[in-house]
């Protein structure tokens, strides 16, 4: 359907960001996901992976916590977590 708008995460592994994230990460629930990859496209790391139906993941080395994955999942089966969170 869409293809991501970045085609790779980053545009090196220098740009690895797990050490300067925000306060938040994305945790990908996998109980209500369709496969629509709405999350995938807007992902301005590209960093996020998977195919079939709850199998999504993001990549926190690029991931930047920018929530922009949870707020478009329509299934809301993304949420943000807190930094610390052991989840
Ligand atoms: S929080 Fe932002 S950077 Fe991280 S996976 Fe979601 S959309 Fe990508
Ligand atoms: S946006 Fe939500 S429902 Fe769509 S692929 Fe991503 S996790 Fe699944």
């Amino acid at each position: 359907m869409f293809g991501p708008l970045i085609s790779k995460p980053g545009t090196s592994k220098r740009n690895k960001t797990g050490s300067w994230r925000t306060e938040s990460k994305p945790k990908f629930l996998h109980k209500n996901c369709i496969a629509c990859k709405m999350c995938v496209t807007v992902c301005p790391e590209a960093c996020i992976t998977g195919d079939q139906k709850n199998t999504f993941i993001c990549d926190y080395s690029y991931c930047k916590g920018c929530g922009m994955c949870a707020v478009i999942c329509p299934k809301q089966d993304i949420v943000m977590i807190p930094e610390d969170s052991k989840e």
